[in-house]
């Protein structure tokens, strides 16, 4: 029950590496059970085993039973990516509450594995209020059930679900895991309290500087990938192609918006921001881009009007003006938080638009008609990157995903692989190599610093001496479960 964190060296490289592993984990597993409210506890468990092999494999995380790890080893990074993570999700209380509900599912899931000789063990080390019957007691008290003071499970005692004999109510075990995953969530939620509360000083002053941004940013970057790759690996993108490839490969907020500039041969600023940048991100040239912005605007616009009014933000979101910064296109949470009123078009269609538009515009994209249910089923419980992938697997006919979408760049690689795939099975040549893109979508950015040395547990001296020490302050009470005094 992660009772105390870790305090010892790691690099920065493994610091992010293991956060990033169960990140990946309990962003998928919330996926799966946000789209299959209905599975099991076996598949919800086959599940997670599968993530754990997908995310895990080879980080010492998780992977027990598999090959190349220890129990040890497991145990050890399980501890650092937790406090790692708790770290990163404690600033907030959006933040906090995800978190918590993550890993509270994590452990449930968990707990449901261990065998009653795990479980003793297990209560021993980290919950002892909870105690097993002693063998002279079970001629009186029978079954298979524990014992723990009656004020503990007042919900057991006032449903008449527990035996209450001298001060102690004995507690089937099939009734344990919801009290120990209550007292999980205490301890949890206290601790990142506490975090949160101590944040900065949670850093060596001298590595505040370098660890600070990594760890906020691991919250922030949700696992967004790196796409940097798509407009290299299919630029044969050009002004005079471009609704073809949109209506092959673009996610509904791209489509939908060269849909309107179409349209109405005009798109507001929120709406040009969005669609350039996105434009810039899958290898549109800038030459090309003024070519293609100034043909839809015409005739509405004439081309010495778009020069002078729009043609210098085109430029400047290519890094060609002011500041010559080199902007990236946006990924899906930046989009669903866009507002907009009437005339606007910018945003997520799947949080803006009301159902019927929805339908009509999955429609459109040729959509297969059960995925547009549930698209819709799921834009309205909002959960807009999960009809988006429900969108993506109905346009493409292809399996469920394992993750909603993240950025529509996602989207568009995804696509433009599983088109380029077919095309070369159907031509009876190889598929194109798996290389590029596809590597580069298939995991989240790292921004890994192989060299430096980070410790996810309290600050001291360095072993060796010559690693940079970049530590984090072990918490004073971030304790989780333990005795009936903390817990
Ligand atoms: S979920 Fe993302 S990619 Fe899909 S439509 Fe919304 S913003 Fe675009």
């Amino acid at each position: 029950m992660y009772n105390t964190p870790p305090s010892e060296n790691i690099t920065l490289e493994e610091f992010e590496r293991l956060a990033l592993a169960r990140l990946s984990v309990l962003k998928e597993m919330e996926a799966y059970k946000l789209r299959h409210p209905n599975k099991t506890e076996k598949e919800l468990l086959d599940k997670l085993n599968q993530l754990k092999l997908k995310h895990m494999k080879g980080t010492g995380l998780g992977s027990s039973g598999a090959a190349g790890s220890s129990r040890e080893e497991d145990i050890r990074a399980d501890l650092i990516s937790h406090y790692v993570l708790r770290l990163a999700y404690c600033r907030t209380p959006e933040l906090r509450k995800w978190f918590l509900a993550a890993e509270a599912e994590l452990f449930r899931l968990k707990f449901g594995t261990y065998s009653p000789e795990e479980h003793e063990q297990f209560l021993a080390a980290h919950a002892p209020q909870y105690r097993p019957v002693p063998d002279d007691e079970l001629g009186v008290v029978m079954g298979d059930i524990k014992q723990v003071s009656w004020t503990r499970v007042p919900e057991l005692v006032s449903g008449r679900r527990v035996l209450l004999r001298g001060g102690w109510a004995y507690v089937s075990r099939e009734a344990l895991a919801p009290l120990v995953v209550a007292e999980f969530r205490t301890g949890v939620s206290k601790g990142l309290s506490e975090m949160a509360r101590r944040w900065r000083q949670m850093f060596p002053a001298e590595e505040e500087q370098r660890l600070q941004p990594l760890v906020a940013s691991l919250a922030n970057r949700s696992l967004v990938a790196d796409y940097s790759g798509v407009a290299t690996r299919y630029g044969d993108v050009s002004a005079a192609n471009l609704h073809q490839v949109s209506a092959r490969h673009f996610p509904l907020c791209m489509s939908h918006l060269m849909t309107a500039l179409h349209t109405e041969r005009h798109l507001r600023h929120g709406g040009r921001q969005q669609l350039t940048l996105f434009l810039k991100g899958i290898g549109l040239p800038m030459e090309e881009a003024l070519l293609f912005w100034r043909s839809e605007f015409a005739p509405r616009t004439t081309g010495e009007a778009f020069d002078k009014q729009y043609a210098y933000n085109i430029r400047h979101n290519y890094g060609r003006e002011g500041k010559r910064t080199d902007y990236t296109a946006y990924n899906c949470p930046t989009i669903v938080g866009f507002s907009g009123g009437p005339g606007d078009h910018h945003g997520c269609p799947y949080r803006r638009l009301d159902e019927t538009t929805l339908r009509a515009a999955l429609g459109r994209l040729n959509c297969d008609e059960r995925k547009v249910e549930e698209a819709v089923s799921k834009a309205r419980a909002g959960h807009y990157q999960l009809a988006c992938a429900a969108a993506f697997e109905g346009v493409h006919r292809v399996p469920e995903m394992d993750v909603g979408i993240s950025a529509p760049l996602q989207y568009y690689a995804e696509s433009r692989r599983v088109c380029a795939e077919r095309e070369a099975a159907a031509a009876g040549g190889v598929p194109p190599a798996t290389a590029g893109v596809d590597a580069a979508a298939a995991g989240p950015a790292t921004a890994g610093n192989g060299g430096a040395q980070a410790s996810a547990g309290p600050a001291g001296p360095t072993p060796g001496g010559a690693a940079a020490r970049v530590g984090v302050k072990r918490p004073a009470e971030a304790v989780v479960g333990g005795t009936p005094g903390n817990a």
